[in-house]
């Protein structure tokens, strides 16, 4: 086995060793010929055989779950093995081979269309996703078919592996609303072929606190599956095959790294005060109201982005205001009296509802996005906002409205709000009458007018991440351009610089919520700069917490502005390494 290495871009730092584990749509590699009549009856035993080694695997799994592995997970296997079972399953692509004289997996995809036809037609939800197990059980007697080797655990049985079976997820691409579903799972790493740093799908993976690499241009064809590889989240490498000294070597760094990782649990429960005593508000970001253990976990003090959209996602049809309301409150509840800040729906571009949909429009992130989307469906906006309402009776929640470009907009957004809230009032509901309203700064137009948006919203929240996709025009899903993404560039930081300075001048709170915030190399300026509030994915707070705890901010201050003037992002960068050395300089003074 030859070995060898693959260069992409890492978006989540650690070290992990483990098996290959291919996602491929195999339903995709389904071709359909012609058999001789003499091949049908091999034909029908292959398939035959391909069910019995499903079914084999299936139930080999299942015996060696771990006895305090979820009770979902049996439950999930006993219905694919069921399902298996069926006649309509086991028995109807032989006659399909029969009489269309068609290879097997020919045989039972079609056969699987139907099922799936009919159950698009079922009313109940909950039974009609249940064709989503038909596509899974389907999936892997193809995979047996087309000589796939050894079958993998699916995602939701991965819990049930061992230590040593570490599994390192390898795909294409993932859509974000995929990447949620793995949430619940025990990968040891996360690699993709596309993706910019701060896609979706690359911050989901930085939120499973898991090394992850994208824009690996052709990982899934090179890697097979079951393979050994190392992926080296902070070089953005992935070694395939490793020979035994690379191996020791990688896992002693390996080791380092969990051992940084433990250090810094000291910290956790000490106030991120810097040296000259100025506090900087540490809020985590989520996407799920099960995030919030993460976030105590941390240490973090308030919630200061809840990116609602993931609740409206992998479904056909919208959640209604009380599974909304009963998402919110949870979070409100969770974080006793700390802050929780709701960011309305930021559905659009690469956050689609049903990852089946196809964007049709030219440039999604240019197009009917966030609060766009919502002024255009006020009856979903209407919803989500009286569930807000309704949820901050039983909190402290704050409510953030993403990508303002007019002030218009805001007003509509105002009008919405009190609309919600005369309509909660007339049926005697409670909610907080004075619930804050912030607008997140993340298109150069709302930053360039912050003062104006400042003077009408209660807080300010800067969303770097679109922020600098819209500055320098890089789609931040596009791998080809990911070289381009630098949060470092002058125009990026001058915008930046600008809002806060509208905070400022207007008394207004300004935090940084996109991934800049939880880049601890980036930290020291960013509160040179100003701020005193950043957000992030719950696994950040303490090595920025670090930071904070070693810097002295007059000192930051006076360097920052200094960086702050200048226009060349080769000057910018030297100075920012060497910012981030003036406190450590303080720290460990020199003998
Ligand atoms: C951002 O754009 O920086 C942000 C925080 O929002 P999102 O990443 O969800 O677009
Ligand atoms: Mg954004």
């Amino acid at each position: 086995m030859t070995s060898f290495s693959i260069h992409g871009v890492g978006v989540s730092s650690g070290i992990a060793i483990g098996q290959a584990h291919l996602i491929s749509n195999a339903l995709l590699e389904v071709v359909h010929y012609q058999l001789p009549m003499h091949l049908i009856d091999d034909e029908i035993k292959r398939f035959s055989d391909a069910i019995a080694t499903v079914k084999y695997d299936l139930e080999k799994i299942n015996s060696s779950l771990r006895k305090n592995a979820p009770a979902e997970l049996s439950a999930f296997i006993g219905t694919h093995l069921m399902m298996l079972s069926d006649k309509s399953l086991s028995e109807a692509p032989k006659k399909i081979i029969q009489n269309e004289k068609c290879n097997a997996e020919w045989a039972i995809k079609l056969q699987m269309d139907e099922i799936v036809e009919q159950f698009e037609q079922i009313e109940d939800n909950y039974l009609r996703e249940r064709k989503q197990d038909v596509i899974q059980v389907v999936e892997r007697v193809i995979k047996v078919l087309l000589g796939h080797p050894s079958q993998l655990a699916t995602e939701q049985q991965l819990s049930a592996l061992s230590e040593e079976h570490k599994l390192i997820l390898v795909a294409h691409d993932i859509s974000p609303a995929d990447a949620i579903q793995f949430k619940q799972h025990e990968f040891a790493a996360f690699i993709t072929d596309v993706g910019g740093i701060t896609s979706h799908t690359a911050i989901l993976a930085r939120s499973l606190n898991i090394p992850s690499i994208v824009a690996l241009q052709k990982a899934r064809d090179l890697i097979r599956d079951g393979e050994l590889i190392i992926v080296d989240g902070k070089q953005g490498v992935v070694i395939v095959n490793p020979d035994k000294n690379i191996l020791t070597e990688y896992r002693l760094r390996q080791e380092q790294w969990e051992l940084e990782q433990q250090k810094l649990q000291r910290i956790k429960s000490t106030k991120a005060v810097t040296l000259d005593g100025i506090n900087i508000d540490l809020f985590a970001n989520i996407e799920v109201p099960d995030d919030v253990t993460a976030v105590k976990a941390a240490g973090a003090t308030g919630i200061g982005l809840y990116r609602t959209e993931f609740l409206f996602m992998n479904r056909r049809e919208m959640p209604d205001e009380e599974e909304q309301f009963i998402a919110y409150k949870k979070v409100a509840e969770a974080m006793k009296g700390d802050v929780v800040i709701i960011r309305t729906l930021d559905l659009g571009a690469d956050k689609q509802m049903n990852p089946d949909t196809v964007v049709t429009c030219a440039n999604p992130a240019l197009g009917l996005r966030a609060i766009r989307y919502c002024l255009s469906e006020p009856q979903i906006f209407h919803t989500q906002l009286r569930a807000l309402l309704r949820a901050s009776h039983f909190g402290n929640i704050k409510i953030l409205v993403p990508m303002l470009s007019t002030l218009s907009e805001l007003r509509q957004t105002k009008l919405l709000l009190e609309r919600a809230k005369l309509s909660l009032r007339k049926q005697g509901v409670l909610f907080n009458e004075n619930i804050a309203l912030g607008g997140m700064i993340e298109i150069p137009a709302a930053a360039i007018n912050a003062e104006a948006f400042a003077n009408e919203l209660d807080f300010l929240s800067i969303g770097t991440n679109d922020l600098i996709q819209y500055t320098l025009a890089i789609d931040r899903t596009d791998d080809a351009v990911a070289h381009l993404y630098n949060p470092l560039h002058p125009s990026v930081l001058k915008l930046i610089s600008m809002t806060i300075k509208a905070g400022e001048k207007l008394g207004k709170s300004v935090s940084v919520c996109g991934e800049m915030a939880g880049d601890a190399k980036l930290t020291k300026l960013l509160i040179g700069m100003g701020l005193r509030q950043l957000s992030m994915h719950p696994s950040h707070i303490l090595s920025v917490k670090q930071q904070i705890l070693h810097s002295q901010l007059s000192a930051l201050s006076a360097n920052s502005r200094k960086i702050l003037n200048l226009t060349d992002i080769e000057k910018i960068e030297p100075l920012v390494a060497k910012l981030n050395r003036i406190a450590d300089l303080r720290m460990h003074p020199r003998p």
